[in-house]
């Protein structure tokens, strides 16, 4: 077949990576001068260093993803330590694992901050929110997860401990946007992955930056398996008659014919793209209902070093947004000769996105020295903020089976992106997932 595929990020190369493999002639269209989407480093030559969009963390139970990675040939850059740390202010740490003594702590209610009775409380509304993970109540799509918290009884204490972080880790959103059948069904899955590896799911993180692991390494399969890139190519029309797909138009009217398509574009940019599909209406409802959420990540190079004790650490105590801090010296086993690299993630940060580059840094800087002694007289060598508006979307209550599935009723359409119907949320391995199935969906039709 000759297939097209439209939007260059993780879906779309790795669309274009499994089509090639199965022996069809790709074509690869993206609309900005480079390939990578939301997963890319943006080089800093004043400082002379690599550092990403935003820090991109892993699952264990990532499936498509490594699927990605072994075919570019990249999966021994991805590290799983199987703990991070949880950081309060003033300094003190605790280790936040996913299994052993941790683990088994967190189960039973032993968390930063919880004490006395709310231990208990904690350990019984823990129970009962996997309980009710795994069998839902009808009404679980109807509520916020705050408002699941309350009605299983789960301690605010626990909440700011771990829960809070745990909805916008796994979402992307806050507590009081997010649906409640969003963490459920997510558990659900790392509960299912967990047994299927016989391994509780596990964070894991990238020991290279994000170009080196996944674009780079597709442009050399691309070269190698005779994919034709084109950047800087936005289509506008994915083109269709009778019922079958017949290729698509660039935004400069240009038309390229095609047996087969698979529209990868993330869920803000594709309402334009998909109106001549007869199920348009699905799509319409889908950008409708999944509303973007920013991230904020902030790349701060110091004089010095604040002491980290782990690779990634969680801000016990925020401001009820996630902020974690990646040491980068122990992530890349990076030299820091004359300076430090940390980078600070601030997730939903719908306030501080607002905000100038310096008063950004401020604000980070200000929370490094509240929970870093080491960082009160640390200065900023340089820095370096990335503001993305449209980073993740949001499923808030009411959005169950919004989410379009990756095969059309139109002969040689499929659809891929994190935002199409996967078992995970907006994450990399959404994309992948949604990329295998769109592309099962076009070589089985
Ligand atoms: C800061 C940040 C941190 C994140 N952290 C994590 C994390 O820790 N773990 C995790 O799993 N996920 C994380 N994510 C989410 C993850 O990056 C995304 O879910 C994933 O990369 C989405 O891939 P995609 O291919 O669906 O979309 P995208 O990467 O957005 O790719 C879509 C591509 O389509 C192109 N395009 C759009 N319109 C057109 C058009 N008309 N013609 C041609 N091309 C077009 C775009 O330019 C883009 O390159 C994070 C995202 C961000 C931004």
């Amino acid at each position: 077949m000759k297939c097209i595929v439209v939007g260059g990020g993780l879906s779309g190369m790795a669309s274009a990576v499994w089509l090639a493999e199965a022996g069809h002639e790709v074509l690869l269209l993206e609309r900005r001068a480079a390939l990578g989407g939301r997963t890319i480093a943006i080089p800093q030559k004043a400082i002379n260093d690599v550092p990403d969009n935003g820090q991109h963390v892993f699952a264990s139970g990532y499936e498509n993803l490594f699927r990605y990675l072994d075919s570019v040939g990249t999966r021994q850059h991805v590290k799983f330590p199987g703990h991070m740390t949880a950081r309060m202010p003033g300094g003190k740490t605790r280790r936040a694992g996913f299994w052993g003594l941790e683990g088994l702590r967190a189960m039973v209610g032993d968390l930063p901050g919880v004490s006395g009775l709310d231990k208990l409380r904690t350990a019984r509304a823990q129970t009962r929110l996997f309980r009710e993970a795994l069998k839902q109540p009808a009404d679980l799509d109807q509520i916020t997860a705050e408002q699941w918290f309350d009605r299983c009884g789960l301690p605010h204490s626990a909440r700011r401990a771990m829960w809070d972080g745990i909805v916008i880790g796994l979402t992307g959103d806050k507590t009081d946007i997010s649906s409640a059948k969003v963490p459920a069904d997510l558990l659900v899955t790392g509960i299912r992955k967990g047994i299927k590896m016989r391994t509780p799911v596990s964070i894991g993180f990238p020991t290279v930056d994000l170009d080196t692991l996944f674009v780079h390494s597709a442009e050399r399969f691309f070269q190698d398996h005779g994919v034709t890139v084109r950047t800087r190519a936005p289509v506008k029309s994915v083109d269709i008659d009778n019922g079958k797909v017949q290729g698509v138009t660039l935004l400069d009217d240009e038309v390229l014919a095609a047996d087969a398509v698979i529209c990868a574009v993330p869920v803000w940019q594709v309402k334009d793209l998909l109106v001549q599909m007869p199920e348009y209406h699905k799509i319409e409802k889908a950008v409708e209902a999944l509303t973007p959420v920013p991230i904020v990540s902030v790349n701060l190079y110091l004089d010095r070093d604040i002491g980290m004790k782990d690779w990634g650490e969680i801000l016990y105590d925020g401001e009820g947004i996630l902020e974690q801090v990646w040491d980068r010296q122990r992530m890349h086993g990076r030299d820091p000769k004359d300076n430090w690299f940390f980078s600070t993630t601030v997730s939903a940060s719908y306030e501080l996105i607002k905000k100038s580059n310096a008063e950004i840094v401020t604000i980070q800087m200000d929370m490094l020295r509240r929970y870093y002694p080491k960082a009160r007289d640390a200065n900023v060598v340089h820095s370096h903020i990335v503001r993305m508006p449209n980073s993740t979307f949001a499923q808030r209550p009411g959005t169950a089976g919004v989410r379009p599935e990756q095969k059309t009723s139109v002969q040689g359409l499929a659809i891929a992106g994190d935002w199409t119907n996967t078992e995970w949320t907006t994450t990399m391995e959404g994309a992948c997932q949604s990329a295998a199935r769109a592309v099962e969906a076009l070589l089985t039709s």
